[in-house]
């Protein structure tokens, strides 16, 4: 049986074999450039406060200062306003009980404010309003009204009014000082002023104890302490914030580093990464290298033990054969026109992508392959359709051959070298292919798990590119509903074969971050022997496809709206 992925996008590989460490010099202390505005800044201010303050679209707001965080460079002004944004967005979650999204944002306001996200970590919305029946973590929406007084996170909101910034230069808040003749030391206009002095010289102490720590390389300390410092006042840590960020960044790589991945989610991470980068710019580098760090990670399933992850083999160069140079590695024969080190290159980026694969979604290192997979690395487009009779307009291709049982008795991959991408992103995605390829007996993989899984080893921007096109044909209706998109046996026509791949990858993202990616294999095995809603409704709780529908629209939908072309504009 061939079978072809003649629409391979791109997928990327990024090996990381060594623990982490931030190689960047720490800024010095004069190295801000922290609060230059631009226009699109100041754009993105104006336009956010209007949703929030006159139109009360606090999501909008939201979203906008999302979309620009890059841009803002230490502006503590973006940041205090996306902090206020956060809050109204959370009460207004809190009063639509809309849990998994309350979850969500609190733990993005937990980056700009541990202590409120804190609180309202200690009686989650989720399990107050939904009456505690759902297990912690994985919290449904709420499916009958609450008292609104029972919501935790409703009523912390409503306290949490945030102090007004006051920015060096702008009008000070007019001060209160009436009868400051009166002596009298309790009264209200003299407990005041010294409690903002008290305030700011507890802040600037903290800030200089910060900055201690930070010039002795302590990290994790001078973070609290920027911390706590920024708290007490805000704008306060305005030169170092460099240096907090880079603490940020320092903290992240502590986290990764930890053999159970510290306590924090990729996406605390993830998150606390953008909002170091949105401070320190000239951190970019570092901070790059961390989120491809995570993607790898997600990739891999959450592995957290690089070393434990690479695939240790070795690769012979048996020399020419049928007119091709030939390498082996233990599962990949690799026929080729290339010099050595490209091919070993090649043969590390397939060793380890089977490797990656087998542990992320079956949890095990794949049995041996017999006969080994050929991979075929064509010069060029001319000479791959002259080999195959594939168009050169695919980058690259699979195929298997298997018996009835279902067992493989046949690999290969055929790719060309002139496609830029070939080497980090089609490599991968092919071998996705061929590992998936006989894990469910005597079913084929189907279409929308087999592309869907293929294209989640491609790197960030290409899987974003994917919801972007989902938000298009979203906005045009032309989307698959979910049952049909399962069911497809074949890719669908070519005009449609965009949104077929956008909604592929993005209906098994969001069945993986359900319980996994074992659980994921699991249900799609059950699912192909007897049924999908069968399946769902064992490994998901979903009761049907009008279940799953409902939460695609509910969840999935709502979600990727943030990546219209017309909101984001990414
Ligand atoms: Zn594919």
């Amino acid at each position: 049986m061939a079978r072809y992925g003649p629409f391979v996008v791109c997928a990327s590989l990024a090996l990381f074999l060594r623990p982490l460490t931030l190689t960047a010099e720490p800024p010095a202390k004069d190295a801000d450039a922290a609060f230059r505005n631009s226009l699109a800044v100041q754009s993105a201010m104006d336009q956010a406060r209007g949703w929030l303050f006159q139109k009360g679209d606090a999501q909008k707001a939201v979203e906008i200062l999302e979309a620009n965080l890059a841009r803002i460079n230490g502006n503590t002004a973006y940041l205090q306003l996306l902090r206020d944004a956060y809050r109204a967005y959370l009460a207004q979650l809190a009063h639509r009980q809309q849990t998994a999204l309350f979850d969500k944002y609190r733990e993005r306001l937990a980056i700009l404010d541990p202590d409120a996200a804190r609180m309202l970590t200690l009686q989650p919305v989720s399990q107050t309003a939904a009456g505690d029946t759902k297990p912690p973590g994985r919290p449904e929406l709420a499916t009958k009204p609450v008292d609104k007084a029972k919501i935790p996170g409703l009523a912390l909101l409503q306290q949490l009014t945030p102090p007004k910034l006051s920015l060096p230069g702008s009008k000070a808040a007019p001060t209160i000082r009436a009868k400051l003749d009166d002596d009298d030391p309790f009264g209200l206009a003299n407990k005041r002023l010294p409690k903002t002095d008290d305030r700011q010289q507890r802040a600037r102490g903290l800030l200089a104890q910060a900055d201690a720590e930070f010039g002795q390389r302590h990290y994790g300390q001078a973070r609290v302490l920027y911390e706590q410092a920024h708290k007490t006042e805000p704008g306060v840590v305005g030169a170092s914030i460099p240096r907090w960020a880079y603490c940020k960044l320092s903290n992240v790589v502590d986290q990764l580093n930890q053999p159970k991945q510290g306590n924090s989610s990729l996406s605390d991470l993830e998150c606390e990464i953008q909002v170091a980068l949105s401070m320190a710019p000239s951190l970019a580098t570092e901070g790059k290298k961390l989120l491809r760090e995570i993607d790898d990670r997600r990739r891999t399933g959450g592995q957290s033990s690089p070393a434990a992850l690479r695939a240790d083999f070795s690769v012979k160069h048996v020399g020419r054969v049928q007119g091709w140079q030939l390498a082996e590695t233990p599962h990949f024969r690799i026929f080729h026109h290339q010099s050595a080190e490209f091919a070993e290159k090649a043969a590390r980026i397939a060793e380890q992508t089977r490797l990656d694969m087998y542990r992320k979604w079956f949890g095990n290192d794949g049995p041996e392959w017999t006969p080994k997979c050929d991979l075929y690395l064509h010069a060029n487009g001319q000479e791959y359709t002259r080999a195959t009779g594939v168009p050169s307009q695919s980058p690259g291709h699979s195929r298997f051959d298997s018996e009835n049982s279902g067992r493989v008795i046949g690999r290969r991959m055929d790719l060309h070298c002139d496609v830029p991408t070939m080497l980090d992103a089609v490599l991968p995605h092919e071998t996705t292919h061929v590992v998936l390829a006989g894990q469910f007996g005597r079913h084929q993989v189907p279409r929308w798990a087999d592309e869907g899984m293929a294209v989640l080893t491609e790197p960030r921007e290409k899987i974003d590119q994917h919801r972007r096109n989902m938000a298009r044909s979203h906005q045009e209706g032309q989307l698959f509903n979910v049952r049909e998109l399962m069911h497809l046996q074949d890719y669908p026509q070519a005009r449609r074969v965009p949104v077929f791949y956008a909604q592929s990858v993005v209906l098994v993202d969001f069945l993986t971050s359900l319980r996994g990616p074992r659980v994921f294999a699991d249900f799609l095995r059950d699912g192909l022997n007897g049924g999908y809603e069968q399946a769902l409704a064992k490994h998901y709780g979903i009761r049907d496809f009008n279940d799953l529908q409902a939460r695609w629209n509910r969840q999935v939908l709502a979600e990727i709206n943030r990546f219209s072309p017309g909101v984001a504009g990414r």
